[in-house]
């Protein structure tokens, strides 16, 4: 067979994605392969089908058990041979499954990154005929990433004691330049072929609020949104309980997830949201590293992350199917305190040594302030991400919304000044919101402590509100008239682009929101882009109900989450076009042969009894 038959037959998809079929190609003609694609891309797929086409086995190196389990179910449910080997397994079943493997029953083995220079690991490897080693979540290799761990360094070693290296491939979503250049040379690629597919996730609408009371919009999000499937993430376990109680007395179907829970409740409360028992999740972001649900609907930043990496990461957990679905940040001032707060006192990694954990802190309080701008910017929020990633983008994506809002021009040239002067009187020494405070008059005991009053700038600026003077010394800094260092207090200091201002005045403007006035054109782009949503559709949502309630079913009898069984998508076409015979139900995105056999015909007469149901009325 080849690549499509493979994608058809398997995944029941008609074509590739994006940069699927050039890593795929790639590793059949031999070569070490590199690909870096946004969450929800298809990475799997890239290295499974080949696995498929290679002689002999493929193993796969995988971070985290969930993530591991989620995709041998996914597979053995495709009809594909596949097995995982980590500490989840008990001695004997491991055993057993290495000796299946030794017999040559999978085609394709999960294996966690630490049992690779096992002995017994070892001594298989050795011997089996292994094509291609895929390293997934391959970032984790960098102490640059996010996720950095230690075994992943091991897995080159694994490598040069195999009587004959196999293709190597990797595969990760974070895409910035260290991490790259450390998985090419920590893992020892060689000429390898790197794909590198654009960034932005078209399906994905993003949003910043900065509500008064961020409890109350997320009512009334979650009132609008009924039935949907969504992520709520919050910066600490403390909100999570808070968030996840109120909800829950509201009766909204509600779990919730931080590491402060025991394993059993973590489990149970992750079973509870994949399988749609519980359909809306809070949580901290512990969660969500392996899960694979497709059906996420939204994902509802109640707290601002700690970086765009984390921030693209978690949202990006939305609309995997490649449905429409939304990623809602809702920003308060109290976030930036909590992350820095974060930032100082964190001790995580023991190996550090201080040096090193002085420099991590640097590079965090870095990332910090450009996710703070995320928050405040007026621009594109799609383009401003994309940006991060060193990704070209159109300037506005017109349909984010910042793109949706609609913005008038203020001259704040003036109100610049003042700020920056005092800045300056105030010898650089203090952060930005005292600064906004001593020209707004304030009485506060720091603006006593250190005399503020006394400078002729305190109390300059006393009738504009302080949500507007933070705006402006926000734009400044954005724009580079004011810098704020990196250390563990951001100090505002004047670059030399703002000392120029106060010579030779050139104008400053800013861009605000017309209250409430939404342009009526995107408010009906909106919309229509929202009818498109899975759960929208109005004629055949019964039947959708019932292809749903089968699924479930099934999915409970196979002990697996509801969209191995097929994806929202699936269902949602199925009832839109009826399939009722084999011909027409191969037709519909992820029916694959080996699936259709197994469950084909369980949906056909739902939609049989759907259909005389309908005529007899
Ligand atoms: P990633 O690992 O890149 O985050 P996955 O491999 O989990 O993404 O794929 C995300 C979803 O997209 C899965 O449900 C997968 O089956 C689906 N998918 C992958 N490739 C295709 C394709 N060519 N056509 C349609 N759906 C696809
Ligand atoms: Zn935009």
């Amino acid at each position: 067979m080849n690549k499509e038959q493979i994608l058809k037959k398997y995944y029941g998809y008609d074509t590739f994605r994006d940069g699927q079929e050039e890593l795929i190609d790639s590793i059949l003609s031999g070569k070490d392969t590199f690909g870096i694609m946004p969450t929800g891309a298809g990475k799997s797929v890239c290295f499974q089908v080949p696995a498929l086409i290679l002689s002999g086995i493929t193993l796969v190196v995988s971070p985290l058990i969930s993530l591991m389990k989620d995709q041998v179910g996914t597979l053995n449910q495709m009809g594909v041979h596949a097995a995982y080997l980590n500490s989840s397994l008990t001695a004997n079943q491991y055993r057993l499954a290495l000796s299946y493997a030794r017999e040559g029953r999978y085609k394709i083995i999960y294996v966690a990154p630490e049992r690779l220079l096992t002995e017994e690991f070892l001594d298989f490897a050795k011997q089996a005929d292994i094509s291609m080693l895929s390293i997934d979540e391959v970032h984790c290799v960098s102490q640059w990433g996010q996720d950095f761990r230690p075994s992943y360094l091991k897995i080159i070693d694994f490598i040069n004691q195999l009587p004959v290296r196999p293709i190597v491939s990797a595969f990760t979503a974070t895409a910035t330049k260290e991490v790259k250049e450390d998985v090419i040379r920590l893992l020892g690629l060689q000429k390898a072929t790197v794909v590198t597919t654009g960034f932005d996730r078209k399906n994905l609408y993003f949003a910043v609020k900065s509500p008064k009371d961020k409890y109350a919009e997320l009512d009334s999000y979650l009132k609008e949104h009924r039935n949907m499937s969504g992520v709520i993430y919050c910066a600490t376990r403390k909100a999570v309980e808070e968030v996840s109680l109120r909800l829950e007395q509201e009766g909204y179907p509600v779990t919730r997830y931080h590491a402060g829970l025991s394993d059993a409740e973590r489990h149970q409360n992750q079973d509870d949201f994949i399988y749609d028992v519980k359909p809306i999740i809070v949580a901290t972001n512990a969660f969500g590293m392996g899960i694979d649900k497709s059906n996420v609907r939204f994902v509802i930043h109640y707290n601002m992350p700690k970086n765009i990496e984390s921030y693209y990461q978690e949202a990006g957990r939305a609309g995997r199917d490649g449905e429409r679905a939304e990623c809602i940040l809702l920003y308060g001032g109290q976030d930036v305190i909590t992350n820095q707060l974060f930032i100082e006192n964190n001790r995580e990694n023991e190996e550090l040594t201080d040096e090193m954990l002085e420099a991590v802190k640097v590079r965090d309080r870095e990332r910090l302030k450009k996710m703070t701008f995320y928050c405040v910017t007026n621009d594109c929020l799609r383009h401003y991400i994309l940006k991060y990633f060193g990704e070209k983008s159109e300037k506005a994506c017109g349909d984010c919304s910042n793109c949706l809002t609609e913005y008038e021009s203020i001259d704040i040239t003036e109100t610049s000044i003042k700020l920056i002067q005092c800045v300056l009187e105030t010898r650089q020494r203090f952060g930005l919101m005292t600064i906004v405070d001593a020209v707004h008059g304030s009485k506060s005991a720091k603006i006593k402590q250190f005399r503020l009053e006394e400078y002729p700038s305190y109390n300059s600026l006393a009738d504009i509100t302080i949500p507007r003077l933070k705006q402006i010394m926000n734009h400044l800094v954005l724009s580079g008239y004011l810098e704020l260092t990196n250390s563990e207090f951001s100090i505002v200091k004047v670059t030399a682009q703002g000392k120029e201002l106060l010579e030779q005045k050139e104008t400053i403007e800013l861009k605000v929101s017309k209250e409430q006035k939404k342009k009526e054109k995107s408010s009906e782009t909106r919309n229509n882009s929202k009818k498109k949503a899975v759960f929208s559709l109005d004629t055949n949502d019964k039947l959708f109900d019932e292809l749903r309630v089968l699924r479930l079913s099934i999915a409970r009898k196979e002990k697996v989450p509801p969209y191995i069984i097929f994806g929202d998508k699936t269902l949602l076409q199925m009832s839109q076009t009826l399939p009722t015979r084999k011909e027409e139900m191969l037709e519909i995105t992820g029916v694959g042969e080996i699936k259709y056999e197994k469950y084909g015909e369980q949906f056909e007469e739902v939609i049989r009894r759907f259909q005389s149901n309908t005529e007899k009325k």
